[in-house]
């Protein structure tokens, strides 16, 4: 009997739930990735991400060959290349791993309903995170809503069974190799154009083992250095998290076992894994929260609209707010695809509660920047700055942005970096150049505050008034 393998946020050969699954139930198994024009037609054409991907693509091929497969992919609808491929290749069942985006949900259901037209089944696996759905639950049965006593339920559960590797080795012999598989088109075949990724991003499965090397040289400084964006802290594996170019079971195993060893560093990565997770089963379980607050009292706040907050907005995405931090964050994701975690908070605070602005128009920024966009994570972050979120921030709790950076770029090395104009200031000034003489700011380009913090805060308590009571 035949299969076929639907890869989709799993880009990679070694520990894939699915792959997997197909090698051991099936004859012939063939492998295909699908160019979803349902995702790609809404995005820009210079989209980094669509250049990431086929990158991977091109090392998943290649790692497929190897062992006697290929892959085979299509640029179309997936709701109709699915059916039509396997139709044309003849198989029993499609193989693919959980997606539990509400619209990647809906999705499936449809190729599933397609495929039983002739008689062939969707099987799905779980694959992207350790758990997923049901899987760690309150006593009461329903699903946790505070991360720290969810953080514990999943460690009293996972054990060696969860974090093992699936050996796909094993049933190798089972792949297929078929003549529809032409190859990975170029950028240009599907329409799109480079966006030059920045060098430091490194393709596909081969690229993520290379990062994790490195990452697992410093691991244990993790918890020290993580909050300094000038410093390399965290493991930068985000986009491959994303687009499963490395295996979560095989990050969490090493970080556990790290743990037990009475590794801090590892202990405290462990748990932004676990934060991940938490974020994927707020999505399943609340499907309501990835377009309004998660807390629905929050959305009775008035945000501010009109023609001053589009410019206030428009500072804010192109990093010229006045503010040097988040101006040198603001540039970072919009020149490199990635931000760092502080900086992720700094600037999402800066905007909902700085500037009074929708959390939803900072989260769908994001979305187009981020190499490493993923809905639950983002739609968390974002939720947890403005405090509408599960287990946010209080809303009382507003970032001042000036002592953000005092402590966490004392030396203004990250602003420097990204904020060239204000390279030569002084240290002390760097974190607030309002402050100095006019005289001395002469010949730097670089905008005036375009609002008063203190002023803001009290506005935002104000705004914030409105779900007060039942904070
Ligand atoms: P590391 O510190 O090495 O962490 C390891 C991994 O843990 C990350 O790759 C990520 O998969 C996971 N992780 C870490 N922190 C979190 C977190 N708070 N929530 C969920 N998972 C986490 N992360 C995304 O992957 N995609 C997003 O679109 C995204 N948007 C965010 C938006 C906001 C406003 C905020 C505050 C955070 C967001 N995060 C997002 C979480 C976090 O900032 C990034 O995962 C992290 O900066 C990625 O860098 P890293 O891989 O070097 O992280």
């Amino acid at each position: 009997n035949r299969a076929l393998v639907w890869f989709r946020r799993d880009l990679r050969v070694d520990d894939q739930a699915a792959l997997y699954q197909a090698l051991k139930s099936a004859d012939e198994v063939f492998c295909a990735f699908i160019l979803d024009r349902d995702i790609l037609d809404a995005l820009p054409r210079e989209d980094r991400r669509v250049e990431f991907i086929l990158g991977a693509l091109q090392v998943l091929d290649e790692d497929l060959r190897q062992r006697g497969g290929a892959l085979i992919v299509r640029h179309g609808f997936a709701t109709d290349e699915i059916p039509r491929l396997a139709a044309e290749l003849g198989v029993q069942a499609v193989f693919t791993n959980h997606d539990d985006e509400p619209a990647a949900c809906k999705r499936d259901a449809l190729v599933a309903e397609l495929l039983q037209s002739f008689n062939a089944e969707l099987r799905t696996f779980k694959d992207h995170v350790i758990f997923e759905r049901r899987e760690v639950m309150t006593a009461a049965g329903g699903p946790y809503g505070v991360f720290t006593p969810y953080k514990n339920a999943w460690l009293k559960k996972v054990d060696e069974f969860y974090l093992s590797s699936y050996p796909v080795e094993r049933h190798a012999q089972a792949l297929a190799k078929s003549k529809l598989a032409t190859g990975v088109p170029a950028l240009k075949g599907i329409g799109f154009k480079p966006a030059g990724l920045p060098s430091h991003v490194s393709q596909g499965s081969r690229g993520a083992q290379g990062l994790l090397e490195d990452f697992l040289n410093r691991i244990d400084e993790y918890d020290r250095r993580r909050d300094f964006p000038a410093v390399k802290g965290p493991s930068y594996l985000s986009v491959h998290l994303r687009f499963g170019t490395v295996s979560i079971r095989r990050l969490a195993r090493i970080a556990h076992e790290r743990m037990q060893g009475g590794d801090h560093g590892a202990e405290v990565w462990l748990s932004e894994l676990i934060w991940r997770d938490f974020y994927h089963q707020v999505m399943h379980h609340h499907p309501h929260a990835m377009t309004a607050a998660f807390r629905p009292e929050y959305d009775a706040i008035r945000w501010e609209t009109g023609a001053h907050a589009d410019e206030l907005f428009a500072a804010w995405c192109e990093g010229r707010t006045g503010f040097p931090l988040v101006d040198a964050a603001m540039r970072q994701i919009n020149q490199t695809g990635y931000m760092h975690n502080r900086l992720r908070m700094v600037v999402a605070s800066f905007l909902t509660k700085d500037l009074g602005i929708d959390w939803r128009r900072g989260e769908a920024w994001f979305a187009r920047q981020l190499l490493d966009f993923d809905l639950a994570a983002n739609n968390g972050g974002w939720q947890w700055a403005s405090s509408s979120g599960c287990d946010a921030q209080p809303y009382f709790r507003i970032f001042n942005p000036t002592s953000q950076s005092e402590k966490f770029d004392a030396e203004g090395r990250f602003i420097r970096r990204y904020c060239p104009e204000l390279a030569d200031l002084p240290t002390p000034a760097i974190h607030a150049p309002w402050e100095r003489a006019p005289l001395d700011m002469q010949g730097i380009d670089y905008p005036r505050p375009i609002v008063d913090h203190a002023v803001a805060r009290e506005r935002t308590l104000e705004r914030y008034a409105v779900v007060k009571r039942r904070d």
